[in-house]
């Protein structure tokens, strides 16, 4: 006998209540971000600090279409439990493995939102005395900014929607779909499976 699943989850694309980027644009996007951010870093070296986990899908796909030498470590930061809206004071969690000090750092997250959570990381690695710091974001929802903060590369403007999916999460869940898309309304409420 199978054994038996005690919490029904729905599952990606049924979840969905319609698609905002398709995989094909986040991947015709990625090559073109990838070229845009050898340009500007031309020969020098890159250490890229992925926010995790929402930036996992992201960086793994776009630090493929960039030919520069790369250092890859990872920051987590708490900002969103179960809600679909940001909390107001994201916190660092754990520590940053690599050195900074005199690197260029090339942050990158999955959305920018609000803002606080890239302008409270960019802060706390400015102390770390890097040669520069620059941001890319897959998403921005320009509208609802809280703070002033505008990232060097960005993914896609998005309108100001709860989305999933590509790394970003509902209750931990949709971060596997391969395309970013809108819950439906039903699911969009503090779940029973959470
Ligand atoms: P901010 O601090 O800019 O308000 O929020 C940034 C963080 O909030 C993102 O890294 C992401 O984790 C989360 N966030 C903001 N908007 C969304 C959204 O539409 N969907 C999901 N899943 N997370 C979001
Ligand atoms: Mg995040």
């Amino acid at each position: 006998m199978p054994p038996t699943i005690a919490k029904a989850v729905p599952s990606t694309y049924a979840a969905l209540e319609s698609v905002l980027v398709s995989e094909a644009d986040i991947k015709k996007r990625l090559k073109k971000l990838g070229a845009e951010i050898m340009e500007l870093y031309g020969e020098q070296e890159i250490t890229a600090i992925a926010v995790i986990n929402g930036a996992i899908l992201f960086t793994a796909d776009l630090l493929r279409h960039i030919d520069n030498p790369i250092r890859l470590d990872c920051i987590r930061i708490s900002s969103y439990r179960n809600e679909t809206r940001s909390t107001d004071k994201p916190q660092v969690l754990g520590n940053l493995s690599l050195d900074l000090d005199n690197r260029h750092v090339l942050l990158i997250d999955d959305i920018l939102d609000t803002g606080k959570t890239l302008s409270l990381i960019v802060s706390m690695i400015q102390k770390l005395h890097p040669a520069s710091v620059r941001t890319c974001v897959l998403l921005d929802k320009r509208g609802r900014r809280e703070v002033e903060f505008e990232a060097d590369f960005v993914g896609f403007q998005i309108p100001d929607k709860f989305v999933v999916g590509y790394g970003l999460d509902f209750a931990e869940r949709y971060r596997n779909l391969p395309c970013i898309g809108v819950l439906k309304p039903h699911l969009q409420n503090p779940p029973e499976w959470a």
